[in-house]
């Protein structure tokens, strides 16, 4: 008899932004597979599992994704429970298709435990509400990155046909983002907000507009950072700190001349 695989989702950081289903799950497993993002404390959770770091953090080294498959696999032949945690909710850029379809080409059970994506963590964080009455009745989710071989997406289309886009994996080529958007039609002044770490301690928030986003330093952040685009993201003050909040304010009159 197979184990079951769970694809559960560990939230944007803060390890009391976890579901119970999460929490309970991870207390009964005996082996759990996860990302470089996930906190220590939510992976101490697995008291009785062997735990298991499978990447993922840009640019540096992650286990391919063949390769994690093929673990799950594997692991289910000689567990009851197997858990796949995975950084915010597993069912978005979190490549838990690939992961289902390798368990189910060998009739292998997999069930996915949602969590709280990145995008509503930083909404959460800057009090500002993705989606807003009169506002933005849109909202995309996109990330400009392409693996190797894929073809050239459309992700700017179908954000610059939204009222209010959150961008991940997006931080480390914000100018390219900036001017694709601006050459799609989205205005310079848009309100853009980046928040890096949300849900942390170590969170930082910074606003912009669309056309000074080249000007943030992306040297500067070495958390996961989220970019949100759309009206309602306007600077305010109550959420940044002020300093952050003069910094930027700075650097957007020096951008705009
Ligand atoms: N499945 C995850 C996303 C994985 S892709 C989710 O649902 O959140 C990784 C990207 O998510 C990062 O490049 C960054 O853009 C974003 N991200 C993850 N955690 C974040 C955090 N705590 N704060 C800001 N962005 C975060």
């Amino acid at each position: 008899m197979n184990g079951i695989v769970y694809l559960v989702g560990a939230g944007p950081g803060a390890p009391d932004l976890l579901t119970l289903r999460a929490a309970r799950l991870l207390q009964r497993a005996d082996i759990v597979f996860h990302d470089a993002l996930v906190h220590p404390d939510t992976i101490a959770l697995a008291v009785n599992a062997e735990k298991i770091a499978v990447g993922k953090r840009c640019g540096r080294h992650s286990t391919a994704q063949q390769f994690i498959n093929k673990r799950l696999v594997d692991a289910a032949r000689k567990h009851d429970i197997v858990v796949r945690l995975k950084g915010g909710d597993p069912m978005l850029f979190g490549r838990a298709q690939e992961e289902i379809a390798a368990l189910e080409a060998e009739g292998i059970r997999c069930d996915v435990v949602p969590g709280i994506t990145a995008a509503l963590a930083a909404s959460a964080e800057l009090r500002t509400s993705l989606t807003q009455r009169g506002i933005a009745r849109s909202l995309s989710f996109a990330t400009p990155r392409v693996g190797k071989g894929e073809q050239a997406s459309s992700w700017a289309e179908g954000l610059a046909a939204s009222d209010a886009g959150a961008i991940y994996m997006g931080i480390g080529e914000a100018p390219a983002i900036a001017a694709t958007l601006l050459a799609a039609g989205k205005p310079p002044g848009l309100p853009v907000a980046v928040v890096e770490s949300a849900s942390l301690p170590e969170q930082r928030i910074r606003y912009t507009t669309l056309a000074a986003l080249p000007h943030l330093a992306a040297a500067e952040i070495s958390g996961p950072a989220l970019i949100l685009l759309g009206p309602q993201f306007v600077a305010r003050e109550s959420v940044a700190d002020d300093a952050e909040v003069s910094r930027c304010q700075s650097e957007l009159r020096k951008a705009t001349g």
